[in-house]
Formats: structure tokens, sequence, C-alpha cells
């Protein structure tokens, strides 16, 4: 079946108007300016862009990955479709082995199942080899030492997928785990408290990247870079960003993306209540509390966030106030070369999968499509 699509679209770089993208099953097959609509043309109200790419999501709806069961699974990758994310990596916390395992199984098997939602490309572990010391609302109990065997496991049951880690530096066992698997899996660095030179160091291991850039590491003081210092410094690691406005200030995320043209990826690190009424969930051990829009422990900390993948977009442009142009890439070409998936995702190109979403004027989605496929709005 083909479908043509018609308007402004978000092609090489920038907004472009009368553009004419057709579809042929799950993929786009042309991209071409057009003066006018042709015959059976659907009129694009808004912008048309790729989809949103998110490595960085722990639930919504109610259900998280680390409930374990293909049901919750699959209604988290359903819900955040329905906010423009076509593309995720599941993401596990600290936990025990047995429900990691579980946790790893029903995203492996989710994952191959293509049902409605978004597709889920890759897997992120955050966690269990952090530092108990950063652990946020992680649950400290489960935190331990790097495990070569236990990752050789896990990564058995779904090697078909983008693998992310994030790991503490100075973890006992953190070296040999990540030069043993650099080559498969790509390391994070994260709730971690590695000054600027260990995080030097772990690049030099084979870690490239930053789990949410600024919480839960070392901050950067001008005679003290800290882990931050070793991000902005570094000339091809990439870092995530949340982007609600309340884990990182707008100065500090404007900055952050001028630093690292190209190099942030926007993540939701959203958790269950996502998407849910003000109230009280469990986020594996803990149990956190959701109002005005942060979802935190007891004692105040933050406890990932109830971010949604457009709001963060719109967070970027009203709040940090940088062009439309600079923020999709981060929600879409940048997080694709992260998850190994650039060649097929994350751009409105020829020969790419038909992964799109129609932002209005006020960042509401107008529509989304996952692989060509409409994805029911609510
Ligand atoms: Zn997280």
């Amino acid at each position: 079946m083909t479908t043509q699509l018609w308007g402004r679209v978000f092609v090489d770089g920038a907004v472009r108007e009368a553009m004419l993208v057709t579809i042929a099953g799950e993929v786009i097959v042309d991209v071409a300016h057009e003066p006018h609509p042709p015959a059976g043309a659907q009129v694009v109200h808004g912008v048309l862009a790729p989809g949103f790419i998110d490595v960085h999501v722990h639930g919504g709806d109610g259900a998280d990955f680390m409930d374990g069961t293909d049901e919750a699974a699959a209604r988290v990758a359903a819900f955040h479709a329905t906010r423009g994310t076509t593309t995720l990596a599941a993401t596990t916390l600290s936990g025990s082995r047995e429900d990691l395992q579980r946790a790893v199984t029903s995203i492996a098997r989710v994952s191959r199942e293509r049902l409605r939602g978004a597709e889920i490309c890759g897997l992120h572990l955050e966690g269990p080899y952090i530092n108990r010391m950063r652990a946020g609302a992680q649950d400290p109990a489960s935190i331990r030492p790097a495990n070569i065997e236990e990752v050789s496991s896990l990564h058995a049951l779904a090697p078909h997928l983008r693998w992310i880690v994030t790991i503490a530096p100075e973890v006992e066992g953190a070296r040999a785990l990540i030069e043993h698997f650099r080559d498969r899996i790509l390391f994070s660095i994260g709730h971690t408290s590695a000054d600027f030179g260990d995080a030097v160091a772990a690049l030099s291991w084979g870690a490239a990247h930053f789990t949410h850039l600024f919480n839960a590491m070392t901050g950067m003081h001008h005679r003290e870079p800290g882990a931050v210092g070793a991000a902005l410094e570094s000339n091809e690691a990439t870092a995530e960003l949340i982007a609600d406005g309340i884990h990182v200030h707008p100065a500090v995320l404007r900055i952050a993306a001028a630093a690292m043209p190209d190099r942030i990826a926007l993540i939701t690190d959203a958790v269950r209540a996502c998407g849910m009424p003000d109230g009280t969930y469990k986020l594996y051990e803990h149990e956190f509390t959701v109002a005005d829009g942060a979802a935190r422990l007891a004692n105040g900390t933050l406890a990932g966030s109830v971010l949604t993948m457009i709001r963060a977009v719109q967070n970027m442009v009203e709040l940090a106030g940088l062009p439309i142009e600079v923020v999709l890439p981060l929600a879409t070409h940048v997080p694709a070369r992260i998850l190994g998936v650039a060649d097929r995702k994350g751009k409105i190109e020829r020969g790419y999968d038909a992964d799109l979403v129609v932002l209005s004027e006020k960042f509401a989605i107008e529509r989304v499509l996952v692989r060509g496929e409409d994805v029911p709005l609510p």
C-alpha cells in the first residue's frame, strides 16, 4: 500500500515547505519537493518529523520493564508511541539477578513480536554495577561488582538488540567488563562518583556514552571538571539529557547542546507514573510519589521522570530557547546513531523506515506512524 504525505517536513536538517513523502508498506520510498499536493496525498497539518527515539525509558501508563512481564513491556512501548516515540531502548534498573533475567527475557520476546507501539531496538541495563553513593532512586541492596559472566548470560537472552550498560567506572571489575564487551556493548558512564581523570580513563577503556548527563555524577568545577567535564571535553562520546526542566536547568540544557553538537540524545527516563495521575507508585523496591511533574522518593530524591519525548522536544525549544532544527536531531538522528540504527531510522529519507510523527505548532502530537502503520492516539 502506498501513502503520500504532503506539507512541511523536517528533511536534511531543515523544516521545508511543500514536500511530498511517499511511503510504500513500512518504508519511505521517496522524498521530493512538490509545489502542490498531488491527488490522493494527505495534507499534513503541522510539521512531519522523524519518529522520536528514546534510549533511556523505564515505563509508562502504569507499567515498568522491571515488572518482567510481556504485558508490561508491550504496554510501555504502546504508551510512548502515543507520545511520538517510535523506537526505544527498554531500560532496566539495579535488580536481583533473577529479576533482571526475567525482565530481559520478556523484553527480548516482545521486541521480536513487533506488536503495535514503539519498536524495541535496544536494551539499556541501568545498573546494577553502579556506585551506591550515587544510586539515586535505584535499590542499593541490588548494587554489586561488575560481573562478566552475568552480562554474558543476560546478553545471550537478547543478542539481536543494541545493548547499553550504565556503569560506574570506580566499581570493582568495571574495567575488565568494559574491555571484554566494548565491541558488543555501548558502555555508559553514570551513577558514579568518578572524577574527571577516572571518567577519561573509562573512555579510554571503551566507554563512549554518559547516562543522564549532570544527574547522579560529579559536576563541573573549573579546577575539577568532573565526569561532566569529561563528557563536554570529549570529541566522540555521546550523552543523554533529561529535558524536563526539573533535572537540569534550562540554561544548562542550552550549554550542553552547544558544547556537544550532534552528541546529545534527549531521553525521558520515564517511570511507570508517566501518563498516569499524580499519586504513589512503585519503582522496583521503592515507593515514589508524583506531584507537580516530578517523581520523588520520600527523601526528595528524583525517581526518574514523568517526561515524554514530545515534552522534551518542546522544553528544548520553549525553555532552553533552541531552534526546532537544532532540537529535532537530538530526539531522532543522534539516538538512532547510539542504537546503531542510523542507516534506517532517525531521518526522513528514501529507504528509511516510515517512522514518523506530525507535530502541531503547539507541540501536540497529531499523528504517529511506526513502520508505516498508524498508532491509535488517545
Ligand atoms: Zn533511568
